[in-house]
């Protein structure tokens, strides 16, 4: 079928998952579509062409919202708005020490785009854009959220979010793959996680940085030791990059200020930003990321007490 003045382009709206898997298995090149805050940009303003669309707002599997023995399961069209209302009840609702995670989630959204785009945007679309500056990729990283992929045959399989970008907008999925859900964890008692951001403007702007980051801490003998830790930061590479020498180097440690030191001589050399970096602004953003991390610090050592 060619319609004149539409192009020739194909758009589907499936009602079930199994119509939506069926699709990509006869399109596996197809757009999935839900608030089109990336896509539309990417076709109105970088002239891509996308023959077959599908649009996934009316596939009740994708839009799950539950509260689960493990933590929260968030269906991939989730909105952006709808999360952070789920997100506020989840926490008047829960144990203070579980919902860490999805304090950081609030307030991260709080900063993110504006009203309206986060009335569309849904939690797919962003991890699946795999933005090197998107504001949340590093928190699902730094949270141990886990991503549950679908393939057309029906088979399910989870992949860490860590594991999950793998270059500048590439992930991990198949063509004949998508996202059905992020499975986000219960923070357990000691673990504190925190967002970052810092843009030109506060509201409706791209992040310069952004990161986040989690830290488990356990007493021994009268001491604060560093039991588990997890920073990633974004904005400074193609893809979200984790200090993985830092955490190294932090766990085991007894958490005062004694470490700073050697913590931001090793976030150096985790995050490096060359001198002709994309982007600019290098030695700002280089601060930014030592910054970042003592910010972390003192929100750690003012929440534990
Ligand atoms: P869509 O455009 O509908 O889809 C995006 C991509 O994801 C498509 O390639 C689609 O095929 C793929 N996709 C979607 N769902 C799936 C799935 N289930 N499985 C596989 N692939 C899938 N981002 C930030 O991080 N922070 C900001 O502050 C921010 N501000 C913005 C401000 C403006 C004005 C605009 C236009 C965008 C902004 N963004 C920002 C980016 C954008 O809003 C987000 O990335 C948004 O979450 C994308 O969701 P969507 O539903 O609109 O995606």
């Amino acid at each position: 079928l060619k319609l004149n003045g539409f192009n020739g382009i194909r758009w589907y709206r499936p009602l079930k998952l199994e119509q939506l898997l069926y699709l990509r298995s006869c399109y596996p090149d197809a757009k999935l579509i839900i608030g089109n805050s990336e896509v539309g940009v990417e076709t109105k303003f970088k002239n891509a062409q996308y023959k077959v669309m599908i649009s996934v707002t009316h596939v009740p599997e994708l839009h799950t919202l539950k509260v689960e023995e493990h933590g929260l399961h968030i269906g991939s069209a989730v909105r952006l708005a709808q999360l952070q209302k789920f997100l506020k009840n989840v926490i008047a609702e829960r144990g203070s020490h579980e919902t860490s995670s999805c304090h950081a989630i609030l307030r991260q959204l709080k900063w993110f785009a504006g009203t309206q785009i986060r009335n569309v945007a849904s939690v797919g679309g962003n991890i699946c854009t795999a933005s090197p500056i998107s504001d949340l990729n590093p928190l699902w990283m730094a949270i141990g959220a886990n991503f549950q992929i679908i393939d057309v045959n029906n088979n399910v399989r989870t992949t860490a979010a860590k594991d999950f970008f793998l270059g500048y907008r590439k992930v991990d999925l198949k063509a004949d793959e998508i996202l059905l859900s992020v499975i986000l964890p219960w923070t357990r008692p000691y673990e504190y996680v925190k967002e970052f951001k810092q843009a030109h403007r506060r509201e409706d702007d791209i992040a310069l940085v952004n990161a986040g980051m989690r830290m488990h801490i356990t007493e021994a003998e009268g001491n604060w030791i560093v039991s588990d830790v997890s920073i990633v930061y974004g904005g400074v590479a193609a893809v979200p990059l984790t200090a993985a020498k830092t955490e190294k180097f932090l766990v085991g440690k007894k958490l005062d200020d004694g470490l700073l030191d050697e913590t931001f001589n090793l976030l150096k050399e985790d995050i490096p930003l060359a001198e002709n970096a994309p982007g600019g602004m290098v030695e700002f953003r280089s601060s930014l990321t030592l910054s970042f991390f003592f910010k972390f610090f003192l929100y750690v050592t003012h929440e534990m007490n």
